[in-house]
């Protein structure tokens, strides 16, 4: 993937953040983006150092506004976007029945929506091209359910149905739309779980480990890049087993 231009959000940490490494490792040019500037600022210089080419852009996925100001912003360092991996993503759990709404829309507008006009601003430069390739990170639980998910759930099982619509639109411009759907993976978002549910949970992973966010990211790399030409409204799981 020499040069090609690479967007990441939520690429401040964990998942987003290898993504970031390993794709300019393959020498990729990377926006990496997030809310967090100075991890960002932090990541680029890393990548720098390596000898790699990167750029932090402040981005709150939430906010169409802030969407749009950053691949403008994108497109005045790098010219265009060739690659879009939607990462960012939160979590605020509970069950359903006591959810308040904010839960529910935080959850949506930011892994959903966010990701939705992520690719409205990414595809008018993809289709000029007649190249693009869009990656999705989903999770397993968009797959099986789990229960005091509901809106995180609903976020995840919805980018796997975006990903197969968008695939079947922008298949003729030669543009490919996969998603990834990690299982348990060692970052922020795990770190909260509590030691008994992490046993119950290691317990059904067939390789007994949760996963690495490099393993995640090298996943990306591949469907992002000219090997996977002929991979599109695919759902890699990325999970030790734990779905089959
Ligand atoms: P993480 O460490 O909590 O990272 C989440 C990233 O999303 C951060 O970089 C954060 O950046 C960014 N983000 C959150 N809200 C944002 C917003 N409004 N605007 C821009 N960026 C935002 O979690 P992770 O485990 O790496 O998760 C990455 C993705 O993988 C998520 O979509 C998650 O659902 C998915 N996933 C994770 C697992 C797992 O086991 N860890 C499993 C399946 C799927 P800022 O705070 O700087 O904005």
């Amino acid at each position: 993937m020499k040069d090609r231009v690479a967007f990441i959000t939520g690429a401040s940490q964990g998942i987003g953040r290898a993504c970031a490494r390993v794709l300019a490792e393959h020498g990729a040019r990377v926006v990496a983006a997030a809310r967090q500037q100075e991890k960002l600022e932090q990541l680029v210089a890393e990548i720098r150092a390596a000898g790699g080419q990167a750029a932090a852009v402040p981005m709150d996925v939430a906010s169409a506004e802030s969407i749009a100001a950053a691949f403008r912003q994108a497109v005045e360092i790098f010219g265009k976007v060739e690659i879009l991996v939607n990462n960012a993503g939160i979590t605020r759990d509970g069950l359903a029945m006591r959810m308040k709404r904010e839960s529910w829309d935080a959850v949506l507008t930011t892994n959903l929506t966010g990701s939705f006009l992520c690719i409205q601003q990414a595809l008018p430069g993809m289709v000029r091209a007649r190249w693009g390739r869009i990656v999705n990170i989903s999770s397993v639980v968009g797959e099986t359910g789990n229960s005091g998910q509901a809106n995180y759930v609903a976020s995840k099982a919805g980018l796997i149905g975006l990903t197969k619509a968008l695939a079947q639109e922008v298949a003729s411009r030669n543009i490919t739309v996969n998603a990834v759907a990690p299982g348990f993976i060692e970052t922020a978002m795990t770190d909260a779980l509590e030691p008994a549910a992490r046993d119950r949970l290691l317990a059904m992973i067939p390789l007994r480990r949760m996963g690495t966010d490099l393993e995640v990211a090298n996943a990306v790399r591949f469907l992002a890049s000219d090997e996977a030409a002929y991979i599109t409204g695919h759902v890699l799981d990325v999970n030790g087993g734990l779905r089959m």
